[in-house]
This record gives C-alpha cells, sequence and structure tokens, in this order.
C-alpha cells in the first residue's frame, strides 16, 4: 500500500515571508504625488518594477496598450470605488498582474504579481472538503456553508487540517487553498443547479500566504468568471494573523482578493487575532464571532461586550455570524443583538457534500410544505 504523506501548512507565514514565496508585491498608488509604490517586503521578488515610480517613466518601460490602461485604471475621468485589474505588459517582454482597489478618490493599493507561472507541486493528498451549515437566525434555514479541509489517512479515516499544522511547506499550503477552491465552487455550482432559490453561498478559509499568491487570486477570478453561480456566492474567511507582522502589506493582499472578485469575511473575530485597526481597513461583508466570545459565561459584562461588537458591524453594514454554537441558552440573546446567521454543533456537524445536499433537500422540503 502506497502511503500518502499528507505535506500541509495551515499555520501561517508572515507576510514577508509570503512574499518571498510567492513573487508578489505590493504596490501604492498616490494621486497627489503621481507616485506608483511598489514594494516587496522581504527579498527582491520582481526587482524590475520595484520603486517608486512616477507614472510617466513607469509607462515607459511598458507596451503602449498597457501604459494607457495603468494610466485610465490609476487617473480615471470620475473616480470610484471599482476594482483595478490591469495587465502590465512590458516592453521588453514579460506580463505581470496588477490587482487592487481606491480606499479613497487619492488612493489605491493591492498586489501585482506574475502570471500564468503556476509553481504549485501537484502533492498527492486525499484532501476532501466537509460543509458545514451556517444557518439563518431569522427563520432557521440554511444561508450557507463554511468550507472545511479533511484529509484522509492511511486508515482511511477523515482527519482535521490542524493534524498537519507543524508540516511548514507553503507550497503545499497552496496546494490547499486551490483543492478547497475548487471543491467549494464545484460543490456551489452543483447546489445552484438544483436550490437556485435557496441563494446559497460557501466560505472557504485562506491563509495570508495564499493570498500572496499570484496563482490563487488567478483562479478566484477564473472561477467567479465562470458564472457558475452568482458572483457573491463564493466568499473567503480570512483571520488577521495574515496581517500580523505587516498589516500594510495584509490589507493590500485583502483588497486585491476581493477585487479578484469574492466576498471577504473576517473569521475568529474577538479572539487574540483581530483587532479594530483591520475591521476598519478590511473592505469585509461580515464579521464570524470568534466561539471564545460566544461560549463565555453570560454575566452583564460579556453581554454588553458582545451588543458593543454587534453593533459596531452593524453601523459597517457587515453581517454578523456567531460561531461555536454547541447550544440553543445564547440563541434569543444572539438574535436580540442582531446576530444574522449561527454556525455550530447544535444545529449541524461539517458534513460531506453528498450529506450536505441530502441535508439541501429536507430543507427544501419543508419549504415546499409551507408554501
Ligand atoms: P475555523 O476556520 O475557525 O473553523 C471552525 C472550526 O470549528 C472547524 O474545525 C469546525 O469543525 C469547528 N466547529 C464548528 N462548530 C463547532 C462547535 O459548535 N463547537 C466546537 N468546539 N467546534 C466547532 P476544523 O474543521 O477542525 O478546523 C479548524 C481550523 O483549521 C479552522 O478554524 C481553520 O483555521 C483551519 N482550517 C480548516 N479548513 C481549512 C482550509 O481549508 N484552509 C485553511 N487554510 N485552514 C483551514
Ligand atoms: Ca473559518
Ligand atoms: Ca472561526
Amino acid at each position: 500500500m502506497t502511503t500518502r504523506t499528507p505535506d500541509i501548512d495551515t499555520s501561517d507565514l508572515s507576510s514577508s515571508d509570503a512574499l518571498e514565496a510567492a513573487r508578489v508585491c505590493v504596490w501604492v498608488w498616490d494621486a497627489d504625488t503621481r507616485t506608483l509604490s511598489i514594494r516587496a517586503s522581504g527579498a527582491s521578488v520582481l526587482p524590475e518594477i520595484e520603486g517608486d515610480w512616477q507614472l510617466k517613466d513607469l509607462t515607459k518601460i511598458l507596451d503602449g496598450l498597457s501604459g494607457t490602461a495603468l494610466c485610465n485604471a490609476l487617473e480615471p475621468d470620475s473616480p470610484s470605488d471599482d476594482e483595478i485589474s490591469v495587465e502590465l505588459g512590458f516592453a521588453k517582454g514579460g506580463t505581470l498582474r496588477l490587482l487592487g482597489a481606491r480606499g479613497s478618490p487619492k488612493t489605491a493599493r493591492g498586489l501585482v504579481f506574475a502570471t500564468g507561472n503556476s509553481a504549485v507541486p501537484a502533492i498527492e493528498i486525499d484532501l476532501e472538503p466537509v460543509y458545514q451549515p451556517i444557518i439563518r437566525l431569522r427563520d432557521g434555514s440554511i444561508a450557507g456553508f463554511e468550507a472545511l479541509a479533511r484529509w484522509r489517512d492511511p486508515e482511511g479515516n477523515l482527519q482535521p487540517v490542524s493534524e498537519l499544522s507543524h508540516l511548514g511547506n507553503p507550497l503545499a499550503g497552496a496546494r490547499l487553498a486551490l483543492n478547497m477552491l475548487e471543491g467549494a465552487s464545484t460543490a456551489l455550482a452543483r447546489w445552484h443547479e438544483k436550490y437556485e432559490s435557496l441563494n446559497l453561498f460557501v466560505q472557504v478559509n485562506l491563509t495570508g500566504a495564499d493570498l500572496f499568491r499570484g496563482d490563487v487570486l488567478e483562479r478566484v477570478s477564473s472561477i467567479v468568471q465562470s458564472e457558475l453561480f452568482p458572483s457573491n456566492a463564493l466568499r473567503v474567511e480570512l483571520t488577521e494573523q495574515m496581517a500580523f507582522r505587516d498589516f500594510d502589506a495584509g490589507v493590500a493582499a485583502a483588497v486585491a482578493l476581493q477585487a479578484s472578485g469574492v466576498a471577504l469575511v473576517l473569521d475568529d473575530f474577538g479572539s487574540g487575532y483581530s483587532s479594530l485597526a483591520w475591521l476598519a481597513s478590511i473592505p469585509a461583508i461580515g464579521i464570524k464571532l470568534d466561539p471564545q466570545l460566544t461560549q463565555l459565561p453570560v454575566s452583564p459584562r460579556t453581554d454588553s461586550v458582545l451588543s458593543g461588537i454587534a453593533r459596531l458591524a452593524r453601523s459597517l453594514g457587515m453581517t454578523i455570524t456567531a460561531e461555536g454554537i454547541e447550544d440553543f441558552d445564547r440563541v434569543q440573546f444572539l438574535r436580540g443583538i442582531g446576530c444574522d446567521y449561527v454556525q455550530g454543533f447544535a444545529y449541524a456537524r461539517p458534513m460531506s457534500f453528498d450529506a450536505a445536499t441530502k441535508f439541501l433537500g429536507s430543507q427544501k422540503q419543508l419549504e415546499e410544505l409551507k408554501t
């Protein structure tokens, strides 16, 4: 029997390590000085374009078409917060892609990366996504799923990825990300085909290292462009760990990811890694309250903290998901403070694609009985 070696790293790389591993640079545009700053926070990974560029100097080394496209994207006739996505062709050959979005009329940021040179090795891992339902508190219906990675050990048992976190191979980590994106989008497409009216979403977990990989961003774009499901149905859960060492690079990567076409959700909110600066800087559509918060013993103090966070999220137009709900004791309170979704063993455990499809089928029947 051949034993497949699980070689996945779900622990996070620091931003700078990730930049080195991925041939990616951060870019920041300042409209006042008309400067495009392109930098790697570690070793020089795309040396040909690093530095502070005046737009006119940069366009000199680009081919004519991409020079014009870059100018139009950075200095549009009417500034908006639209995404910025430009293919940069160099006069002497080679292409890069610049992806990001405007933070204000005066600034924009994102990532620039080499395209079409996926270095992710075909590592053999028996990876199988499982799906945990995310339930709408309003009416108990299934709003979507979180896709969670499992691998099959040599005995044939499914294991969580946390069992593998001591192994440190960033390329294998990217393989995990690509497999999970693939699995989740296939599941999403099939569910949308079968149960279109449920308007489901699926949330995939990506690490900071994943975000700094051009091939992961490219894959996300092409999945979204395939239009197999509505554009907001594929979502990515991020933890602040990814911006731990280099906050600006983390924000630029999150902005670029969003520009590639997925909605972002801030995971593990309220645990050690989340901060208000992250909340203020990331264009996310929702937060997930960490079990550390939702499982705190009931007290007036805990209630104030939870309702304060919920108010803050709502004032930013973000949805709130309470995670780690193991019993129904707190559900009334969570509904009262404006939580939109709940996720936890009290409702459903992570399950295979087939089991999740059956689960959806029974929900659909219930709906039809009601109408
Ligand atoms: P996470 O993103 O916070 O995922 C939620 C974890 O909570 C999952 O564990 C889920 O099974 C578990 N959970 C759900 N409901 C309950 C509950 O009511 N009580 C308790 N005690 N736990 C509950 P899992 O699948 O073992 O994943 C653990 C962590 O591993 C995840 O935390 C995430 O950080 C990481 N992970 C899982 N899948 C992926 C993946 O595809 N990519 C990456 N990068 N990380 C992943
Ligand atoms: Ca998660
Ligand atoms: Ca979480």
